[in-house]
């Protein structure tokens, strides 16, 4: 069989022992792999590359599409934003697949209850698309972008993963009780989509109670399908219920590429000190042996590990520095216990994961029907909402919009409601067409009369999509 070419990335601080172990043990399982190291992180950074990802890693990875990746560094005072997450972002690798599953050897307060569970996390979109301003000099403000098309991708994502594992259940985890345009829309993309999937449960959770129930109960759980800041933040919970980052990986697909790599950094106290557990790379690398067809060849890999962590050779994170075992030594007994299999601790049955197909027009949606009614102007005052609201009221006298509210983070401070709030100098006033449709002209006529007096931060404009409100009321509102 043809070799099929890799980037491999060592990475930083302990990524390359971690990627060296993992090479040696997939080459010693048999599967032929042409290996293009590349660099990316802090040597990079340090280099005067502002992204932390040069030309030529780039150029491996447009040609192999596919990575395996060591642990990259974010070194204080180079480049803004982390070489890891540009990797996710620069190949749209949309969905974060971290497995969580109990070890033999590694005890924790679960052990015994069989937690083997998979966080489906999006991966690009949410919170941490990072779009992020100061909207004033004491208010900030982060933009949370949910897209129809990326919740299908991701949705989708988790249902084609679960066929691909024999899994039985997704949930989807969202906050849509609170954000109902946002998190919502996650929801009611399951809602659409699970009809698509009728061998596959499924079942909506707030994700509040998810965490509540990963902490209880967790073997209950298989899929959990989450956006990308939910994702994060509860699939380290779930990597903790199993022992910790040495046996969490993870793998970010995406329709064109797929990059391998743990979830944990790159330790840089441990580096060159060969006592770090390279579990984490070793399970990545066999995920994407799995993502090349390489069933055998993975399956035969994962029992290895089951066998050698059921011996007792184990790594020093779990078994502490008496009893922990170097990094050589637990990979040279994982090749030597490569064709065993353990008879208490199985390893699933997989098929290769059909990859969701997914409609790359831009206008993924469209409305039959739209209008714009509003328009939502940000503005900064240190005034009061008593005295705010008149000199507003004043500025548009004579206009064809009128003022309908006034809120500070969400909650209506005028006309005043009885409500005792404690307001920023960061305020929102609502302005809607007297009648029929808000035009631009009223737009700019708005923000030309009020920028006479104080200083306007944003605009949004409030629209009906099919004849539904396509905004929030603030609290207080009618
Ligand atoms: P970290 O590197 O994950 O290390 C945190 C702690 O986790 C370590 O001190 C160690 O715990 C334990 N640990 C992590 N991996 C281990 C392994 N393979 N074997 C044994 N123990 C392991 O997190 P960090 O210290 O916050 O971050 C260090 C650097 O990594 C930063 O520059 C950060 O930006 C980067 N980072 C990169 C990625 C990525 O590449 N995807 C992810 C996260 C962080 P003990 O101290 O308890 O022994």
């Amino acid at each position: 069989m043809a070799k099929r070419t890799v980037t491999l990335i060592p990475g930083d601080g302990i990524g390359p022992e971690c990627t060296d172990a993992t090479k040696k043990i997939i080459e010693a399982a048999g599967v032929q792999i042409e290996w293009e190291v590349r660099h990316a992180g802090e040597s990079v950074f340090k280099a005067g590359v502002a992204s932390g990802v040069p030309r030529d890693t780039m150029d491996s990875i447009k040609k192999t599409r596919l990575v395996l990746k060591g642990p990259l560094g974010t070194p204080i005072g180079h480049g803004e934003k982390s070489a890891n997450v540009t990797l996710r972002k620069l190949y749209e690798t949309y969905a974060n697949i971290r497995p969580v599953r109990e070890f033999p050897g590694v005890t924790t307060p679960y052990s015994g209850r069989g937690i083997d569970l998979v966080v489906v996390r999006e991966n690009v979109e949410d919170l941490y698309a990072g779009i992020e301003y100061m909207q004033t000099p004491g208010v900030a403000e982060t933009l949370k972008l949910i897209s129809r098309k990326g919740s299908e991708k991701i949705v989708r994502m988790a249902f084609e993963f679960a066929r691909s594992e024999g899994r039985k259940k997704v949930h989807v985890a969202t906050k849509a009780n609170i954000m109902k345009f946002s998190e919502g829309m996650m929801k009611r993309t399951l809602e659409d989509v699970a009809k698509e999937y009728p061998d596959i449960q499924s079942e909506h959770i707030i994700v509040d109670n998810c965490a509540h129930q990963l902490v209880k109960k967790p073997e209950q759980f298989d899929v959990i399908c989450m956006t990308n800041m939910n994702g994060d933040i509860l699939s380290d919970l779930t990597s903790a219920l199993v022992g910790g980052l040495g046996f969490a990986p993870s793998a970010n697909l995406g329709n064109e590429v797929a990059i391998f790599e743990a979830v944990h950094g790159s330790a840089p106290k441990y580096a060159g000190k060969n006592v770090i557990n390279p579990t984490a790379v070793l399970l990545s690398g066999v995920a994407m042996l799995r993502y090349m067809g390489e069933f055998e060849a993975a399956s035969k890999i994962e029992n290895a590990v089951m066998v050698t962590l059921e011996s007792g050779c184990i790594t020093r994170d779990i078994l502490g520095d008496a009893k922990g075992v170097p990094t050589t030594k637990y990979t040279d007994t994982v090749i030597a216990n490569l064709g065993k299999k353990s008879s208490k601790w199985k390893v699933r049955e997989y098929k290769a994961i059909k990859m969701p197909n997914v409609d790359l027009r831009q206008d993924f949606v469209s409305a039959a029907s739209r209008k714009t009614v509003g328009v939502d102007l940000f503005i900064e005052s240190a005034k009061k909402p008593e005295v705010l609201g008149p000199s507003v009221e004043k500025l548009i006298e004579g206009s064809s919009v009128s003022l309908k509210m006034i809120d500070s983070r969400g909650t209506k401070v005028y006309p005043a409601t009885g409500a005792i709030t404690d307001n920023t100098d960061a305020f929102r006033c609502r302005f809607m067409a007297k009648s029929g449709e808000f035009t631009d002209a009223q737009l700019f006529d708005v923000v030309s009369r009020v920028a006479k007096e104080h200083k306007w931060t944003h605009i949004e404009k409030l629209h009906e999509f099919d004849g539904k409100l396509s905004y929030t009321k603030a609290q207080g509102e009618d």
